[in-house]
Parts: C-alpha cells; structure tokens; sequence
C-alpha cells in the first residue's frame, strides 16, 4: 500500500514516514500543499495523510480539488487544534476522516487501515455534469470558469436535477423534494422555476442541460448539456 503524507513541518513528516515505512507502507512526502496535490494527481496512491494548514495550498483546496477531479483516494486531514477549522468543514470538501493534532500514532494507523480498507469508491462532495459544478456545501455553481449565482430555490430544485442526472424527473416529485407543502399556489411553479433555472445555468453558454420530457417531467443531462 502506497501512502503519500503532505506536511510541512518537516520532523514531523520525517517521523510519520519512518513510522508508517516500519507498519509496511511505501510512503512518499511533500511538504507543501500544491506539491502535493500534483503528487496526488500522478502517484496513484491507496491513502493520503494530509495537513490541514499548509503553504502554497491549504489542505482543504487540495482535496477540494482532487475530488472535483473525481479523484476519490482516501484521505485523511490532519489539523491542529486552534479553532479556525473544524470536522465537519473537512468532510464537507471531500476528506474520509479527520484527526487533530497533537494525535496519537497507534490511532493514526488504525484510521488509515480502516480507509484502506474502504477502498477509493465514488463518493462526490461536489455534483458534476459535463463542465456544470455544483458545492451542496460551499453553496456554489458554475458552468467552467463561470461562477452562477442562484436563488435558494434555483440552487435547490438544480441540485435535486443533479442528483438525479441522466433520469426522467416528474414535476409532482420536484414538487415534493424542492418545494414543501406551504406557499405553492401556482400548478405551473416547477416550470416557471425550471424556466428561471435554464435563462442562469444554460442560455448564457449556448446550452440545453434542463431537457422536458414532455408529459413526465425534465431529465438533467449527464454531460451538463
Ligand atoms: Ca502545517
């Protein structure tokens, strides 16, 4: 099993090393955030050990980056304890498992054994369809380089849309999970919204993502349109 550890404090990662070396793994090290994203990208590993704060990157935009690159390696954060971070902003972006430091190492090995054991199944913190992208998360779309703003609604009822990509869905169960009960005093509000949705996400770029399927509902196509 291949391990890559990205830390920049250099004793450290030299200590995690030698101890994950003598546990039987192949271990390489980068000692900055965007050395190690480039490691990450070519080294073809089992498991990453990766520092929260680092230079040049931090360890959040790394495996932000990795996993909008469907690269779905395990990862595990490491962080020190100072409250600017937390847990749960570290598996928002993608991250398998989380330990602050100081950490033991006997629960360092264990964790990572656990995450080996799991594999690298898809498991995207970030929707993708073609060059569409949207963070449940960072509450963000975009189209490529292009940054969409939506309403709550608009970002809702695309969501929905995306977790369900390439399948027929009815307007009765867009009503259902995008709208609750109260204030739809409209019968045509899913094809007002669906409206809005395409004049954001597909007529600027010359698209058609948002499909009818006339008499069933709209299907969200797979490569984004
Ligand atoms: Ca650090």
């Amino acid at each position: 099993m291949r391990l890559l550890v990205v830390e920049d404090e250099v004793r450290l990662a030299r200590a995690l090393q030698k101890g994950l070396r003598s546990e039987g793994f192949a271990v390489d090290i980068s000692h900055d955030g965007a050395s190690g994203l480039e490691s990450a990208r070519v080294g073809n590993y089992d498991a990453i050990v990766l520092d929260v704060m680092l230079p040049r990157l931090s360890g959040y935009e790394v495996v932000r980056t990795l996993r909008r690159e469907r690269n779905w390696v395990p990862v595990l954060l490491l962080s020190a304890k100072d409250g600017e971070y937390d847990e749960a902003d570290g598996l928002d972006v993608g991250a398998d498992d989380y330990l602050t430091k100081p950490f033991s190492y006997v629960v360092l090995v264990a964790r990572l054994r656990a995450l080996l054991r799991r594999g690298a199944p898809e498991r995207p913190a970030v929707l993708v369809a073609g060059d569409l992208v949207l963070d449940p998360a960072a509450k963000q779309v975009a189209r490529g380089d292009a940054t969409i703003s939506l309403t709550a609604r608009e970002f809702s009822l695309l969501e929905y849309l995306m977790r369900r990509a390439g399948e027929v869905v009815s307007r009765l169960d867009l009503l259902e999970h995008v709208w609750d009960s109260y204030g739809v005093s409209e019968a045509n509000v899913v094809e007002v919204y669906v409206g809005y949705l395409r004049r954001k996400i597909d007529t600027p770029f010359g698209r058609a993502a948002v499909t009818t399927v006339r008499g069933v509902g709209y299907r969200l196509e797979t490569d984004g349109g």
